[in-house]
């Protein structure tokens, strides 16, 4: 009888031995799985911040030059967007600081070649 009893508790305990093991190694496994996933995000998210310039063909990852100065207030320029004659945007063009730059140089000559005329 004290042999059988030894043997239900040596199989319970083998059996409690073996669900651990396979605990640890589905989390191992798990683990593995979510690092690889968190990788392949994170070099999506590199990916994904590089930005090409429209006009220049440069890239880089943030506009941080030029702030606006129109109906938004505070915030960074990152291109132009053309709109329709009755005020639907249209397209969009992302530019580097340096075409914004370009850009706004070019806007105040116009501006000032408008007034110079007049
Ligand atoms: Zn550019």
């Amino acid at each position: 009888m004290k042999i059988i009893i030894f043997i239900i508790i040596a199989c319970t305990l083998f059996v409690a031995w073996s669900l651990c093991i396979v605990g640890a190694s589905a989390d191992e496994q798990l683990e593995m799985i979510y690092a690889k996933d968190l990788e392949r995000k994170e070099q999506r998210e590199k990916l994904s911040r590089v930005i090409q310039c429209d006009r220049c063909g440069k890239t880089y990852e943030k506009n941080e030059r030029y702030q606006t100065r129109g109906n938004v207030e505070g915030s960074v320029l990152s291109g132009i967007t053309t709109i329709t004659g009755m005020g639907l945007r249209d397209e969009s063009y992302d530019l580097c600081d340096e075409c914004i730059g370009e850009l706004l140089d070019w806007l105040r000559n116009e501006q000032n070649d408008e007034g110079a005329e007049k």
